[in-house]
């Protein structure tokens, strides 16, 4: 009997207001996607559903699942956890799901030193001044945060250089049926 193959893991990687979380809700459309949903102890948005966009948990509850070794990884961005449960990664892999996580390049770069295999991908916004606009155009957050952003998204864009693959997310069709074209691709190497 053929057993089923593990699934492959994809990280998505790009500083805030790229795009990347949009990319992401188009990418589920895709056969056999699990998109994992990270815990943070971050305010819950107003939009935002628990259990769906994130599980908001406390700083104490985050501290005790990094503890009991309950997470594959976990960073601090902007004053506050976000972190990816271990046990529902492994099972929707070990099921033959592909898995996607979104999430940044601190924690992308424990995930590839725990998995080789993982093929991490960064969206890359089309300018700075572009970047800051979205910011401040979706209005999700106050300036203050908006610039805590902005000085994290240097950084962060000085790591894509230790991606795998780049795409710029300049025209949002464009840019998801790249994304989907390298998951395809990746799918079909050994
Ligand atoms: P936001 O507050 O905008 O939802 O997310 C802030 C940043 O945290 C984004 O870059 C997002 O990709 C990242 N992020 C979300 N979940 C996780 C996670 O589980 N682990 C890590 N390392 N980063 C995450």
């Amino acid at each position: 009997m053929k057993t089923k193959s593990k699934g492959k893991l994809f990280v998505m990687s790009g500083p805030s207001g790229t795009g990347k979380g949009t990319i992401c809700e188009r990418l589920k459309e895709l056969d056999n996607i699990y998109l994992s949903v990270s815990n943070t102890t971050r305010d819950r948005r107003a939009n935002e559903i628990e259990g769906e966009t994130y599980f908001y948990v406390t700083r104490d509850e985050f501290e005790r699942m990094i503890r009991e070794n309950e997470m594959l990884e976990y960073a601090e961005y902007s004053g506050n956890y976000y972190g990816t449960n271990k046990k529902r990664v492994e099972e929707a892999l070990n099921e033959g799901k592909d898995v996607i996580l979104e999430i940044e390049p601190q924690g992308a770069l424990q995930v590839k030193s725990i998995f080789p295999s993982a093929v991490l991908i960064f969206v890359l916004p089309p300018s700075f001044e572009e970047l800051r606009n979205r910011l401040v155009t979706r209005g999700r957050e106050p300036i203050d945060v908006i610039e805590k952003r902005i000085a994290a998204a240097e950084w962060e864009i000085q790591q894509s250089d230790k991606y795998d693959y780049k795409t710029i997310n300049d025209n949002l069709d464009e840019c998801v049926n790249e994304v989907a074209g390298i998951i395809n691709k990746e799918r079909e190497r050994i």
